[in-house]
């Protein structure tokens, strides 16, 4: 599951700053998942507590919020919400050029102890 690997990295991230900020204990970890990104929130949720046992991070509580997608379209001449990366523009129908926001997945903060 590409959920898990992602996880994974979470779990990198999280007892790195454990080392480097000398904390033992995440309280809470908030994360920031795009929603082009194809990464599924539910199935992080659901991964997150195997994830992270035997970590600073074991026992937390896993907020996430959802970045809607933006993309550039060179039609309109401007930035439009799209939820999927096949998705035309919404205004014009046209394929927008770029995908400004939405393609992340990133640790966005720790609340420790
Ligand atoms: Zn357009």
């Amino acid at each position: 599951m590409h959920e898990m690997t992602l996880m994974g990295e979470v779990r990198e991230i999280v007892v790195q700053a454990a080392k480097q900020h000398k904390f033992t204990r995440v309280k809470r970890v908030v994360l920031e998942i795009g929603q082009l990104s194809g990464v599924q929130a539910e199935a992080m949720r659901f991964c997150f507590d195997v994830v992270m046992e035997d970590t600073p991070a074991a026992g937390a509580k896993l907020e996430i919020e959802e970045i809607p997608g933006r993309a550039w379209c060179n039609r309109c001449g401007k930035e439009v919400e799209i939820t999927s990366r096949v998705e035309p523009c919404p205004e014009c129908m046209g394929m927008p050029g770029k995908i400004v926001q939405g393609m992340e997945m990133r640790v966005k903060g720790l609340e420790v102890e």
